[in-house]
């Protein structure tokens, strides 16, 4: 794959900012969208618009075809057995927020244990804080590493036969690094409990496949993987989608209704309730599409490289911190310069038309662990070149400079 030539079908990245060629590098915030995913919301817009699963004419039966395709495409990409186990959700958040409120509350009670890390998002950690405040179960960490990575040995010995559930990002939206969420899932399973795998920042980037990793629940959103906002899915096992209650009552999720008691409808529609994102789905399709035609190992191939060439060329910088570790990580990278606050570093990048991003990234429990109150980062993605890494370690030098003579 040539990422200079894969750039040309991303229009956002065309333009100037503050009167420099636009280098984005915030994409595990958000990725920029491929011309073939835009024109695929927008046809979708133009032709073929009706609600779907109701409509008997032939726009409504287009709609209902075009949004249950976009599902046999996740099902696909995602190596799942069959498409009752996709539920389209509003993104990574609102799918761990549905294993927690529908599995989690009805399977933990009083001294049950939900395990997690330090270094999950809020949203793969306040949902489970809810659980445990609701039922009596208790939250229990993996310890981190000084470079922040998992031991397995401490998984082992966190994870008892009270833990019903462990909860794990692949890959951390801070950290970079990429967990073995295969192996934790096989400890938990030995234990009776459950893997929940985050996987907002590994399915933009890595080839996942359900069936290998053997987690129960996975969860990511489309917006990072070249897909429109408000969409994104969750996998879940059959088995345990079946024995779950829906969270969301109301149309669409419904088979029969009666004055006093309803039945919902079969996976993965009871989890569906209300009309869907429809046009967002059909997006996710198309961005699966596009992803699928470069190869996810090309795309991690590229990543590899270039995250060694921006790692080497960000240490040539005196007084810069990367966080997280060396290797086995992908292009996220997570810094400081000096004592310079992250959002002026942030600032004085945007001058020079660098977009990255600076906060604590909804990490704050993790920013407490790094001792540090924010951080920058640049990440990475396929459309990323070696000259957009060349021009961020220019800014930053320039940065440096600058905050050098005014601190001095
Ligand atoms: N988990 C991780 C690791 C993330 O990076 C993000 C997005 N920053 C989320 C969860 C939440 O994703 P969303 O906002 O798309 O629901």
């Amino acid at each position: 794959m040539n990422a200079a030539d894969l750039r040309k079908q991303f229009p956002i990245l065309q333009q100037e900012v503050n009167g420099h060629p636009l280098v984005y590098l915030d994409s595990a915030a958000t990725s920029q969208k491929p011309a073939s995913v835009i024109e695929a919301v927008k046809a979708y817009y133009e032709h073929d618009n009706a609600n779907v699963h109701r409509g008997v004419h032939t726009l409504g039966s287009r709609a209902t075809d075009a949004y249950e395709n976009a599902r046999e495409k996740v099902r696909r990409f995602l190596n799942a057995r069959s498409t009752e186990e996709i539920i389209f959700t509003r993104g990574t958040t609102s799918a761990l927020n549905l294993v927690a409120s529908s599995y989690g509350r009805a399977v933990c009670g009083e001294g049950d244990e939900i395990v997690i890390t330090p270094m999950e998002h809020h949203s793969n950690l306040i949902p489970w804080q809810q659980v445990a405040k609701a039922t009596g179960a208790v939250l229990k960490y993996i310890p981190l590493q000084p470079d922040g990575s998992i031991r397995l040995e401490d998984v082992e010995s966190v994870v008892t036969d009270r833990t019903k559930i462990v909860s794990v990002v692949y890959v951390s939206n801070v950290l970079g690094v990429i967990n073995p969420v295969k192996e934790i899932a096989a400890i938990a399973h030995r234990h009776g409990a459950v893997m929940v795998v985050d996987g907002a920042q590994s399915t933009p980037h890595l080839k996942v496949d359900m069936q290998e990793l053997d987690c129960d629940f996975y969860a990511f959103s489309g917006h990072k993987m070249c897909a429109p906002t408000g969409i994104g899915a969750l996998y879940g096992k059959k088995e345990l989608l079946e024995r779950m209650e829906p969270i969301e009552f109301g149309g669409e999720m419904i088979d029969h209704v009666d004055l006093y008691e309803s039945t919902w409808k079969d996976l993965p529609w009871k989890f569906e309730g209300g009309t869907p994102i429809i046009a967002g789905a059909i997006g996710l399709g198309a961005a699966i599409d596009f992803l699928e035609s470069i190869g996810m190992e090309e795309i991690d191939r590229h990543e590899k490289q270039l995250t060694a060439y921006a790692m080497d060329r960000m240490k040539e910088i005196p007084g810069l911190v990367i966080y997280g570790p060396q290797s086995g990580r992908v292009g996220t990278i997570t810094f400081n310069l000096d004592d310079v606050h992250p959002h002026d570093v942030a600032t004085a990048l945007d001058a020079y038309g660098v977009a990255v991003r600076a906060g604590h990234h909804c990490c704050q429990p993790l920013m407490r662990w790094l001792n540090v109150t924010a951080t920058a980062r640049a990440s990475l993605y396929l459309y990323n070149t070696e000259e957009d890494v060349d021009r961020l370690v220019a800014a930053l030098l320039k940065a440096k400079e600058f905050f050098g003579h005014a601190i001095g």
